[in-house]
């Protein structure tokens, strides 16, 4: 069964079970649900004061902090749809706020002051809230907030203010429906100018309310924010999740690792998710124990491909097995997702591991070209349908019908599934390299770079060759206390694949270029093969 739901009666559902626990942790301080519910109300109120109308767009432009909670609810409280921003963004926002016809924006408050105000101002944004994230805090680490002071915001109010004045007034009812628009989620843009994919109620409720059953996770344990909020799995997986199960979101303003295993070890948490570079990164800082992560009964990985080594490596270290799950945007975080208490197969012919069984509610398929099914075991793209998938990208009719035909999502994944219908990736479809004719998935080559001990990210990328039409290029960083020759490296991969898999140049560099949600950017580092 579907459920016929906004995320405004997930938090009311949350409010009424627990109104008195909090709903946020950050960085000691904490919001109940009832708070939440309270403040968010304030916004809301303040936004229709203000003339947003149901439907508007209000963008997000913050890190992990509660504030983010409140102008999120706040906003569909007024009816809009909101439009989280990667708070590293500069010149992305003028084409993101223009073309999704952003009104009102929510903005950290340093950030508000140095660049965004000036290009939100010129985007045609008429209401500005402001953040500081050394609000709602009572722990004052330097490691996240060195440098930053409280500062006033000219040309915009700060959202505590404006809500903290309004609570008492009457809720905030907007009528919404589970197919209205609840999130414009620009992608990354790994594959091209970002377009927004329109995450109904229904889209996002669906999938926190299934991760209930397949993540285990006892209602009212807190959930560790280890991915941001501003992208689909942390809304989702973290965000919606902990509103599902009335537990306490754990805050931890941006991803530093030191400041993570702080939080976790006096948190607590049952569950995280995030990328398996932000495991990697814990793993390899110097505050880290196996004991910093005894509280957690479930560990997830989403969003971006998981090595099997890695797998090993944190599973030998600490006890505890990652869970791959795989989605996009467009499916509103997990379709695929390996059930808790299970394990996930490795394919024996490719070493890829797999991303688990679709969702109950994921109608997963592997197509041809023409859009024609293959049988087990066949490779071909993944295409999607289902509860989860966005209707469309925002105003781009050409996308929509391109990639998400009829309602089925073609993922621009390659795949193939088993016997058992556990799915595996192959890799993304424009990143196979074509080395004389052969095939070459990056993905392969990574998995191998992986199990070399002295190994900590690795990207692999196909780089134009005069004979050849392309070569194989491999980067690296190495882990710490890791040492290892790029000759050495390129006689390892030899050893494990086939020889026109093997990359001929291995570059090693202190860290690899990522998103923010901890995908390795594989398209920075084409053109760039010297090391
Ligand atoms: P863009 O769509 O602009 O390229 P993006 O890649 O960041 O941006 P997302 O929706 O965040 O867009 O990422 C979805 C992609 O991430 C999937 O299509 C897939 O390639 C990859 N991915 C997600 N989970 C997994 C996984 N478990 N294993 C392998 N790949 C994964």
């Amino acid at each position: 069964p579907v459920p016929h739901r906004t995320t405004l009666e997930l938090l009311a559902d949350a409010v009424a079970a627990a109104p008195d626990s909090p709903a946020t942790t950050y960085l000691g301080g904490s919001l109940t649900y009832r708070e939440v519910d309270e403040l968010s109300d304030g916004v809301a109120h303040y936004l229709l004061e203000r003339g947003f109308n149901p439907g508007d767009r209000l963008a997000l432009y913050l890190q992990n902090i509660p504030q983010f909670v409140l102008a999120l609810f706040g906003a569909w409280k007024a009816g809009g749809a909101v439009v989280p921003l990667n708070p590293m963004y500069r010149d992305e926002l003028a084409h993101i706020l223009t073309d999704a016809g952003v009104s009102a924006i929510v903005c950290d408050e340093q950030a508000w002051s140095e660049h965004v105000r000036e290009r939100a101002t010129a985007a045609g944004v008429t209401t500005a809230l402001t953040a500081s994230p050394l609000d709602l805090q009572t722990l004052d680490d330097p490691r996240v907030f060195a440098g930053l002071t409280r500062q006033r915001s000219e040309g915009a109010d700060d959202i505590l203010d404006v809500a903290r004045a309004r609570v008492g007034r009457r809720p905030a009812r907007p009528g919404l429906t589970p197919d209205d628009i609840a999130l414009i989620s620009y992608t990354s843009g790994t594959s091209g100018l970002p377009k927004g994919a329109t995450n109904t109620h229904r889209n996002l409720t669906v999938n926190a309310v299934l991760l209930r059953l397949y993540d285990e996770i006892p209602p009212g344990s807190p959930i560790f924010a280890l991915a941001p909020l501003f992208h689909i799995t942390g809304m989702v997986v973290q965000l919606l999740n902990a509103v599902d199960l009335a537990s306490p979101l754990v805050l931890a303003y941006r991803f530093e690792p030191g400041v993570v295993i702080d939080a976790l070890k006096r948190e607590r948490p049952a569950y995280m998710v995030g990328p398996s570079t932000a495991y990697m990164a814990l793993m390899a800082h110097p505050d880290y124990s196996a004991e910093a992560f005894a509280s957690l009964r479930t560990l997830n990985s989403g969003g971006a491909p998981l090595p099997p080594a890695v797998v090993e490596r944190f599973q030998e270290q600490t006890g505890l097995y990652i869970r791959n799950g795989y989605g996009l945007t467009e499916t509103s975080a997990p379709c695929v997702v390996v059930p808790a208490g299970s394990e996930a197969p490795v394919d024996p012919d490719s070493g890829t591991l797999s991303i688990g069984l679709p969702l109950p509610t994921a109608m997963v398929r592997i197509v041809d070209e023409d859009g024609r099914d293959l049988g087990p075991n066949e490779v071909g793209e993944i295409a999607v349908e289902g509860p989860m998938v966005v209707p469309a990208y925002w105003n781009r009719p050409e996308a929509t019908a391109e990639s998400i035909p009829n309602g089925r999502l073609l993922t621009g994944d390659v795949g193939f599934m088993d016997r058992q219908g556990r799915v595996y990736v192959v890799d993304r479809k424009k990143d196979m390299i074509n080395a004389s004719g052969f095939k070459v998935w990056p993905r392969e080559v990574e998995d191998v770079l992986y199990g070399h001990p002295a190994v900590r990210e690795a990207a692999v990328v196909g780089v134009p060759d005069p004979y050849r039409g392309e070569t194989v290029a491999a980067f690296v960083s190495l882990r710490p206390g890791g040492s290892a020759e790029p000759d050495e490296l390129v006689a390892y991969c030899r050893e494990h694949l086939a020889a026109y898999k093997a990359p001929r140049t291995v570059s090693i560099r202190d860290e690899l270029p990522k998103t923010t949600s901890g995908k390795i950017l594989r398209r920075q580092l084409r053109g760039t093969t010297s090391a």
